[in-house]
């Protein structure tokens, strides 16, 4: 199967991956997770609030539809449950490897993000695939619709950050690099499966790649995962982002692979999110052979778009149109708009167009509605519609 083999129209519109989760559906997560509802009977439960999920993507008219992240904890830490070696840390609970508590909490406050509400997926043995991360999900999905359809896993950075955890993972591996080799082979088990089920793209998410790049000019260290893992400089943890990349995705030409990454997207109080444009970021961008590069520019946190134009023109962009947090959906005029400026660097096949990120970042805090999420959709589509008559 091969990215050719799903012919995708000029400006497809999509998602970056979560949804929005219930009510209902958030106490469902919470039983599971105490062991107070079976795994079969929080699926059956999901199962239905996948269904609308999809529903309301194909009634905005979406082109490449995502099962929202719904059986998920979080974007990430749902890995513990299809991977041996890992365990869920509250990081209350991981607080206690850190030295200076104090200062540890005041951050988590000051970023609005407080520790009961994160889950970290820790390394505590070796690792090893236990079940597919996602092809199950994205069989699900596949039965829902037959638009082609696109699935998300955790970068391999991020994974490398987040679970390497010295004073729990020391017993199972001599340092990060040996841990990370299990962390690339496991991504591309996963790989082999989702070329074979044709899926039509893959999307790693890599939202700490910012944090590295630039939360350091503002002082701020993210509550993203990995908080509390040690971390090099800049540079070199970049080069070695792009590393652990590239060897997940070798060989795998043929696959449409996205890499997203935002500024965090945890709160909705804009002063707490990291800013900065991706001028520090662009260079390693280029170094990844990722075929699209799924990138916030709603935000105004995000800077020019010409950043971005000018060094991953060779590349598809997810170009971010719509802000997943605010509370009116977007003017597609606007959105038409930003679009032609991107035509300014990149070809209308080469231009997809999906929200900023996720709708609903947190497992506790949802960053909105479904109604909202959708009409943002529609705002989307509408845009779609609009430039595909202008520049076919
Ligand atoms: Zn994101």
């Amino acid at each position: 199967m091969t990215a050719t083999a799903h012919p995708l129209p000029a400006f497809t519109t999509t998602q970056v991956g979560s949804w929005p989760r219930s009510d209902a559906l958030l106490a469902a997560l919470r039983e599971k997770r105490h062991g107070r509802l079976a795994a079969a009977d929080f699926n059956r439960f999901a199962d239905e609030e996948i269904r609308r999920c999809v529903r309301h993507q194909i009634d905005a008219g979406l082109d490449l539809v995502v099962d929202g992240e719904l059986r998920r904890d979080n974007f990430y830490s749902f890995l513990t449950d299809k991977v041996e070696g890992t365990r869920l840390m509250s990081l209350a609970e991981m607080l206690d490897t850190v030295e200076d508590k104090a200062a540890f909490e005041e951050m988590l406050t000051t970023l609005d993000a407080p520790a009961y509400a994160i889950r970290n997926p820790t390394c505590v043995g070796r690792l090893r695939r236990r079940e597919p991360l996602v092809v199950d999900d994205l069989r699900f999905l596949r039965t829902l619709t037959d638009l082609p359809v696109k699935v998300t896993l955790p970068g391999p950075y991020l994974l490398t950050r987040a679970m390497w955890v010295t004073a729990h993972t020391r017993t199972a591996y001599e340092d990060k690099t040996a841990m990370a080799a299990d962390v690339v082979a496991l991504l591309r088990e996963e790989l082999v499966e989702l070329a074979a089920e044709g899926v039509a793209c893959v999307q790693f998410d890599e939202p700490v790649l910012t944090e590295v790049a630039l939360s350091t000019n503002q002082n701020k260290r993210t509550f993203m995962c990995a908080t509390l893992a040690t971390r090099s400089d800049p540079a070199s943890e970049l080069a070695y982002a792009v590393e652990l990349f590239n060897r997940v995705v070798e060989g795998f030409g043929d696959l449409r692979i996205g890499l997203h990454v935002c500024r965090g997207n945890w709160s909705r109080r804009e002063d707490v999110l990291i800013t900065g444009d991706y001028v520090p970021l662009v260079p390693a961008f280029a170094a990844m052979r990722a075929t699209q590069f799924v990138l916030e520019y709603a935000t105004p946190r995000a800077g020019e778009l010409a950043v971005a134009g000018r060094a991953l023109h060779h590349a598809e962009l997810g170009l971010g149109c719509v802000n997943p947090r605010t509370e009116t959906a977007e003017d597609p005029g606007d959105i038409v708009a930003r679009a032609e400026e991107a035509l300014t660097w990149w070809r209308p096949a080469q231009i997809f167009l999906n929200p900023d990120c996720g709708f609903g970042c947190f497992s506790s805090r949802c960053v909105n509605d479904e109604q909202t999420a959708a009409a943002k959709l529609r705002a989307i589509t509408a845009a779609a519609r609009t430039l595909r008559e202008r520049h076919g």
